[in-house]
């Protein structure tokens, strides 16, 4: 039998990355499509993972031997802020309904999608995949990053228990194409391009949140959508690994926005608004154990991959999730 890859949150940024890469990669090369592989790419009209029948459903059509599960309820800084209860609660039920399924179904491989808000608030730097349980994660999100760390916990229980082959994948701050642009939920990166793009097209300042002083790691999709395609094809271990650049690569945010203004082409006033919360200061995840398991990596530079989703955002923006159209 062909294996079957279900991915799970196939049509949201993380998701069509893979898909890029499995459709342009050569076929048989490491990150390329195998002879024979079949690819599924989930959506949430397809089912909605919350409900466990929908998920069956979604099961027993597919049949998938191997399940890359990026599905989750997924916001910035300020969304994370605003529904702790909603992110805890979809998120707990859309991970125990696909984990449950993917060992009631018989799945041979199941990769889940973490992220570095699962980290401790108060831990030392830098981070890496034994930290996870040491302390209480940064009070913004800690719905998200509670449901997120449950994933892991569960992945040892289903390994204890049954044997199952779960492991799980955390990777930084993630940007690219066909990201979420709403105004108000986005991602910075997301959300500064299309609040840049607004400035211009109306002569309005561009106006960033916070300090601009926060660091991150950021990491390109489509670098990140070779990394899990590797994770589930030559990595069987419980423990998570950090998908990431290295922490020397950390970008201040107002970095961000001046790289963002320079590809959006954008002149005019630009200021900072310190009343916006700042979150966590930095989080610097290690990329050591990735290095170390995966050997030689190139991942695109920061500006190109930055420029590639500014140019996407701007010939896309009709069809881009921007939310509701500003004016
Ligand atoms: P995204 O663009 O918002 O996409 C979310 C995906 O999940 C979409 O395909 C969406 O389907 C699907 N989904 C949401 N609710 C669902 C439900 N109830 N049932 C079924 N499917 C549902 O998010 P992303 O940035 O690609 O995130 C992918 C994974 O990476 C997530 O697990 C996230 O936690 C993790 N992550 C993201 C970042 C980041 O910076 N973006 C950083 C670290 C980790 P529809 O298209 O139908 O809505
Ligand atoms: P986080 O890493 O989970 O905090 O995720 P974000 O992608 O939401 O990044 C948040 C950082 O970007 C904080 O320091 C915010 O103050 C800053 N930021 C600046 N402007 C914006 C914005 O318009 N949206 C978001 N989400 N963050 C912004």
């Amino acid at each position: 039998m062909p294996d079957v890859i279900l991915v799970t949150g196939g049509t949201g940024l993380v998701g069509r990355a893979i898909q890029y890469v499995i459709e342009t990669e050569p076929e048989g090369s490491r990150f390329g499509k195998k002879p024979g592989e079949k690819w599924v790419f989930a959506s949430s009209s397809e089912a909605d993972l919350r409900d466990i029948k929908e998920t069956q459903k979604l099961f027993e059509k597919y049949k998938p031997t191997h399940v890359i599960h990026l599905a989750a309820l997924v916001g910035g800084l300020f969304a994370n802020m605003k529904y702790k209860a909603t992110f805890l609660r979809d998120n707990t039920l859309i991970n125990d309904n696909v984990l449950h399924t993917s060992h009631t179904a018989g799945t041979k491989k199941l990769v889940s999608c973490l992220s570095t808000c699962v980290f401790p608030d108060k831990v030392t730097y830098p981070l890496d995949e034994t930290k996870i349980h040491e302390g209480l994660p940064h009070h913004s999100n800690f719905g998200y990053a509670h449901a997120k760390r449950m994933v892991d916990v569960a992945n040892h229980a289903y390994k204890d228990q049954y044997g199952s082959n779960f492991t799980s994948a955390i990777p930084t701050n993630v940007f690219g194409q066909y990201d979420n642009y709403d105004l108000e939920t986005a991602h910075v990166i997301p959300a500064l391009i299309h609040k840049c793009y607004l400035a211009k097209k109306n002569g309005t300042p561009f106006v960033v949140g916070g300090t601009g002083k926060p660091l991150r790691q950021f990491i390109y999709s489509r670098d990140l959508a070779k990394l899990f395609i590797w994770q589930l094809r030559e990595y069987d271990d419980v423990e998570p690994v950090i998908l990431s650049v290295g922490e020397d690569e950390e970008v201040s945010i107002k970095q961000v926005a001046d790289a963002i203004v320079k590809a959006v082409g954008f002149v005019g006033e630009y200021a900072f608004d310190a009343t916006k919360a700042d979150g966590q200061f930095r989080k610097p995840a290690s990329n050591k154990k990735l290095l170390g398991l995966i050997g030689d990596f190139q991942f695109t530079p920061f500006d190109q991959a930055l420029d590639e989703s500014v140019q996407w955002f701007l010939q896309n923006y009709d069809t881009a999730r921007t939310g509701v159209k500003a004016a």
